[in-house]
């Protein structure tokens, strides 16, 4: 959800979400988080009807995004028999847990009923190559299936609250896959509230805009944590990106105002600027030089180098030499 509670017609509630009130975003994540595409919906866009139904076009315009043979998970919402027949036909596997009335021929199907099936039970039903499995957890719940079957049993842990500890359940393959490869959305949903941007705002496109600029930092820090999982994650991702992004010294200059007389004017100690971060160092922009009317030349930044200079990065407010014998201020920012 993109929170937003002010006027707009694409408005919707959804109960059970950190944020209920807002623009809906569906959206197609890997299991560990990682988005990789989304639709906001647009109400009863008439552009974006499909023939197998609203949530089952949702599913098949995201699924261009991942190459086939992928296996997909949605929830009830999604599921329909023809989707799972239409994902087969495109080669994607696909799971997701089904409503009941979306259940053709569930009089021929015949699953046992809620009430006589026992905790952990399973009764599965194969129906022109879909595969649905009913299971008793507290409640019954059904999961329909192009590749997977319910077959295999795993074991889950379940409070019983009679007994005051912990049973194993048995639960089929199919539905602890199902539990640990839908965690992505949550997992994404969850990274976006720790650090969200807040603006007071009417207007609904700043919030869109603001969500989808977060939305960039969680996914790129994830894709960065995947890279540098053998070393260690710097804490402040997202300040190492803002200092990258803006486009000014990382502090305010001192600048002597010329109103004032040079002997009225406290006397500041120069402390030298700190270093650009890497990104900021190699985004190979706006690193302009600008000459300072300086009584004594500062140290240049470059590594090793033991020369002065008057010459400074307008950039990240550092000294770099910059002359017929040296060239630092390119080295530095290229090499
Ligand atoms: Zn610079
Ligand atoms: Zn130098």
């Amino acid at each position: 959800m993109i929170p937003f509670t002010g006027k707009c017609h694409m408005r919707q509630l959804v109960k059970n979400k950190p944020q209920p009130v807002g623009l809906k975003n569906f959206v197609v994540t890997t299991s560990e988080g990682l988005m990789v595409d989304f639709e906001i919906y647009f109400g009863n866009n008439p552009a974006l009807l499909h023939p197998l139904g609203r949530g089952p076009g949702v599913v098949l315009r995201l699924s261009q995004s991942i190459p086939p043979g992928s296996c997909i998970f949605f929830d009830r919402l999604f599921t329909t028999i023809p989707l799972l027949e239409e994902l087969k036909n495109r080669g994607y596997h696909g799971t997701g847990t089904i409503m009941a009335n979306r259940v053709p021929n569930r009089q021929q199907l015949s699953f046992k009923e809620d009430k006589k099936m026992s905790r952990g039970e399973v009764d599965q039903r194969i129906s022109d190559d879909i595969v649905l499995v009913k299971w008793k957890d507290s409640k019954a719940v059904l999961v329909a299936s192009n590749c997977t079957g319910g077959t295999g049993i795993d074991k889950v842990q379940r409070y019983e609250k009679k007994e005051k500890h912990y049973v194993d359940v048995d639960a089929p393959k199919i539905v602890t896959s199902y539990n640990a490869f839908m965690g992505g959305v949550d997992v994404l949903d969850q990274s976006m509230e720790y650090y969200r941007t807040f603006m007071m705002t009417r207007k609904w496109t700043l919030k869109v805009i603001l969500h989808f600029i977060d939305l960039a930092i969680v996914n790129s820090w994830r894709q960065y944590r995947n890279e540098m999982l053998a070393n260690n994650t710097p804490k402040s991702f997202r300040f190492e990106v803002a200092e990258t992004v803006l486009n000014t010294p990382s502090r305010e200059r001192h600048e002597s105002s010329p109103e004032v007389e040079p002997q009225e004017q406290p006397l500041v100690r120069y402390r030298p600027a700190n270093d650009p971060s890497v990104g900021k160092r190699y985004d190979g922009f706006d690193h302009f030089p600008i000459f300072d009317d300086l009584k004594a030349p500062r140290t240049c930044r470059l590594e090793k180098c033991k020369s002065r200079s008057k010459l400074r990065c307008r950039k990240c407010d550092i000294y770099l030499c910059l002359n017929r014998d040296k060239d630092c201020f390119y080295i530095y920012y290229n090499k």
